[in-house]
């Protein structure tokens, strides 16, 4: 196992896509196995010594920066362990990248398409990541069938999904006293806020999307699926907003695997390296298909079906791109990914953080969500773009502060558009998890007893709190 204790080595490991400063920890452990991984966690465990876990360090929400105490990486835990054509079992370094490139020579994908390649599936299974293919295909929770964990003490446990199930509202399993689920109701959309709680449910999604709080998560056994390969992508600008809307409503009936938005801001944004984006449109849709039958027939078929759909919106035909060559697709990919980098880039060139929002709501109140969204940035002025997964009500608004006094009125903008979504029965993350970044939108969404349950059944895994403190909500609630 390497140690890293000197001020050079451990600085990689204080940085995430967050923006948040001030991290710092006494060593950094690199285990190259699990034995290690529990050697570590045990004498953490003896000297109530604060552990963060560190993945990809792709997260955008501080969950992986220490505070003090030790960071466990996972990055030599970084082999592909098995695959019998339809479950792959990895060690929890493995970058998404090279999951997808595995699966791809053997016709199969890993359906959750977190934008961010580079990302660990040990860190996107802890924030139970979601990425454009989530609208067809659900969140990462979906595609693991086992893990293997290691709890706070240092145990480490294997479990399978359907082993440990709970009756009603409460668990029984050998190797814990009985405990009732957390006590709240999770809104029934695309949700990565708190603790997993629904009757009846499987303890393995307790521990998916607990940000660490709970276990290092060692290995996962995935399900993939057979794919094809053969897509049919589409990026079309449209002139107004309402437009926009009316075609989304129409699109989300299709069975596509993904609709994608960007608005003007990010569309002027993307176009500092891709230059072919036209200029003066006021927003952009970017949806993919899959076609099920691969002959020349089907495809044809399919790109008439969406010029039908599509002429009812009067747009000229160089404003609406259809890909089927790989290549192609692979440049609209690049396009979507281009916009949060575009703004990490701004970001590092400000050193001022982000307010990123990671709100969704229900179908039937989206389109007052993002009236919301026009009506609140139009009375403001401040830098920012609005993008992300329509296809699952689900948008991203990236507001970029200049100065620390904007800050302040980005934190106004975004606590206004919590407090709306939660109206609508919505969640504050959708996807990116609540980390060190986001408790006080937890507390609006679930409230101080919300909150209060999460830590009780904290405590059940990680009775000395040792384990990520502070992700999800204030580490102040430990000691309490
Ligand atoms: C350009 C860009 C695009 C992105 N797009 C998406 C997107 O489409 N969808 C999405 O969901 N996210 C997206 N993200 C956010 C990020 O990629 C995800 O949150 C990802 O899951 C983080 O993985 P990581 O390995 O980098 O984890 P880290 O950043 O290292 O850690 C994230 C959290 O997971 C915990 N963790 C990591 N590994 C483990 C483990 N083995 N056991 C227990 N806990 C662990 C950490 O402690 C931390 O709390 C994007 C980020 C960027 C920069």
């Amino acid at each position: 196992m390497i140690i890293k204790s000197d001020k050079d080595t451990i600085s990689p490991y204080l940085t995430d896509q967050s923006g948040l400063n001030g991290s710092y920890c006494e060593r950094v452990f690199v285990p190259e196995n699990y034995s290690e991984v529990s050697d570590v966690l045990k004498y953490a465990f003896q000297n109530s010594l604060p552990v963060t876990v560190s993945g990809s360090g792709t997260g955008v929400t501080g969950g992986r920066l220490p505070f003090g105490g030790i960071v466990i990486s996972l990055e030599k835990l970084n082999k592909i362990i098995s695959f019998d054509n339809e479950y792959l079992v990895v060690q929890a370094g493995v970058p998404l990248s090279e999951i997808h490139s595995f699966l791809k020579k053997r016709n199969r994908i890993y359906p959750p398409d977190s934008t961010e390649w580079s990302a660990s599936i040990g860190g996107n299974i802890a924030t139970n990541a979601s990425g454009s293919r989530t609208f067809k295909y659900g969140p990462t929770r979906k595609y693991v069938k086992e893990l293997k964990i290691a709890l706070p003490n240092g145990d480490i446990l294997d479990i399978p999904r359907g082993e440990f199930v709970a009756k009603g509202s409460w668990f029984e399993t050998p190797f814990l006293p009985p405990f009732e689920i957390a006590n709240y109701k999770m809104p029934d959309i695309k949700n990565a806020a708190g603790y997993y709680s629904q009757k009846n449910m499987d303890l393995i999604d307790l521990f998916i999307g607990s940000e660490g709080t709970l276990s290092v998560i060692l290995e996962a056994k995935l399900k993939t699926l057979y794919f094809n390969g053969q897509l049919l992508s589409f990026f079309v600008f449209f002139d107004d907003y309402s437009q926009v809307l009316d075609f989304v409503a129409k699109a989300r009936k299709q069975n596509l695997l993904s609709i994608e938005f960007f608005d003007e801001n990010s569309l002027i944004l993307v176009r500092k390296n891709f230059s072919q984006i036209p200029k003066n449109k006021k927003a952009a849709v970017f949806f993919e298909e899959e076609i099920l039958d691969k002959t020349p027939d089907a495809v044809e078929k399919a790109i008439g079906k969406w010029s039908e759909i599509l002429s009812k919106f009067n747009i000229d035909d160089k404003y609406i791109w259809a890909a089927v060559e790989e290549d192609k697709e692979e440049e609209f990919k690049k396009i979507r990914h281009e916009v949060p980098v575009q703004v990490n880039e701004i970001v590092k060139l400000r050193k001022i953080p982000k307010v990123g929002t990671d709100i969704a709501v229900p179908e039937e109140n989206f389109n007052e969500m993002f009236s919301y969204y026009l009506q609140l940035f139009a009375s403001e002025k401040i830098d920012y773009l609005i993008f992300g997964h329509i296809g699952d009500c689900h948008l991203h608004a990236n507001i970029l502060p200049k100065n620390i006094e904007e800050m302040k009125t980005a934190k106004e903008i975004y606590l206004k558009l919590v407090k709306k979504a939660i109206l609508l029965n919505g969640t504050v993350s959708a996807e990116h998890g609540i980390g060190k970044l986001k408790h006080q939108f937890l507390k609006e969404m679930y409230g101080e007893d919300g909150l209060k349950e999460m830590v009780r059944i904290k405590k059940i895994f990680d009775e000395k709190g040792i384990l990520n403190r502070d992700n999800i909500f204030p580490k102040e609630y430990l000691d309490k």
